[in-house]
């Protein structure tokens, strides 16, 4: 088992979805990223303006709640609980979840745990 100290891979280059998925979840969403959360990046509030092809863009087709770990967790939901998504929200999203799993599984083994200091 390697691969325990690389870096985390926030989410395949290609694709998530497979290719008639992705262009049913992408072309659904009108080629633009369907994140509405509070990133400081969504200029208008609202929806993410990250439209695919442009400014380097490429979007994926990700589950609408991005786990900690999406290598792991997708495996092929259905296509109605696909989202669009540009690479910056999915990111972000990816790594809230993954400190949040930290957090938790830290707040949960803390009897355990040695003190740092
Ligand atoms: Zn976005
Ligand atoms: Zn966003």
């Amino acid at each position: 088992m390697t691969g325990q100290t690389a870096p985390l891979v926030l989410a395949a280059p290609a694709p998530l979805a497979g290719r008639v998925e992705w262009e049913a979840v992408i072309g659904a969403a009108g080629e633009r990223c369907q994140c509405e959360r509070a990133h400081a990046w969504h200029k208008k509030g609202g929806r993410c303006e990250a439209v695919h092809g442009t400014a380097g863009v490429r979007l994926l087709a990700g589950p609408v709640e991005p786990g900690p770990d999406p290598s792991r967790t997708l495996i092929s939901p259905p296509p109605e609980e696909l989202r669009a998504w540009c690479r910056r929200c999915w990111d972000h999203e990816v790594r809230a979840a993954a400190r949040a799993a930290r957090k938790a599984a830290r707040e949960h083994a803390h009897d355990d745990m040695t003190p740092l200091f």
